[in-house]
């Protein structure tokens, strides 16, 4: 893709069928992140459009989207995989100790209907059950590499069972040496 590329010009992924489906790798990426990975997002978590989501049995936290704008300049649409961590506010707050460390998270980037398709956006699933929900809690996501691009949906199940895998490559891509050290990133708040 050339430099001067405008993000209107550029056309989303390819959508994909049924034969991408049942062929789908376990693991992805190369054994160590390559560029333009490690890519380092964050910002306060923002309400989405309310459509999919928990009804998947998927919620998925947005990112705001002046903090999207890098990867969204350089990358293609469809699923990430790396890691998230959110970040304990100075009051107020809910989670458990658990719920604040770094954990494996899937990542959604798509063109955003709400904006005529003009911007993208990122909408981040961790892996990790919730005590509750964390609407403006700081989210620190660290992307390691690319699952697939959108698929073309013809059913309900068919997404959710995509989820299902998407999860399951995420969790198996990041469980290599050269991955798993990222949780541990500068990016995150470690203690
Ligand atoms: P929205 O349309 O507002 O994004 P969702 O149904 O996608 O609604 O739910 C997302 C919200 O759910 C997040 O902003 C967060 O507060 C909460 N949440 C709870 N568990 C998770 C999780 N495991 N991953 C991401 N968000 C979660
Ligand atoms: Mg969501």
């Amino acid at each position: 893709m050339s430099e001067t590329t405008t993000m209107s010009q550029r056309p989303a992924a390819p959508f994909q069928t049924e034969s991408f489906r049942l062929t789908r790798p376990q693991i992805v990426g190369p054994e160590t992140p390559e560029p333009p990975f490690p890519i380092r997002l964050g910002g306060p978590v923002q309400r989405g459009f309310g459509r999919g989501g928990k009804d998947l049995g998927c919620p998925t936290a947005n990112l705001p989207d002046e903090s999207i704008e890098t990867i969204s300049s350089i990358a293609k649409t469809g699923v990430y995989y790396g890691y998230a961590q959110v970040l304990c506010p100075k009051k107020g707050n809910e989670l458990s100790e658990e719920d604040l460390k770094v954990h494996p998270m899937a990542m959604s980037l798509g063109w955003n209907p709400f904006y005529k398709n003009e911007r993208m956006t990122a909408e981040i699933h961790i892996m990790h059950e919730f005590e509750a929900d964390f609407y403006e809690y700081d989210m620190r996501v660290v992307v390691l590499g690319y699952i697939r691009p959108e698929l073309d949906y013809t059913s309900r199940e068919a997404l959710i069972e995509d989820i299902e895998i998407d999860k399951n490559v995420a969790q198996r891509s990041l469980d290599r040496p050269e991955y798993r050290k990222f949780s541990s990133d500068k990016h995150f708040v470690l203690n």
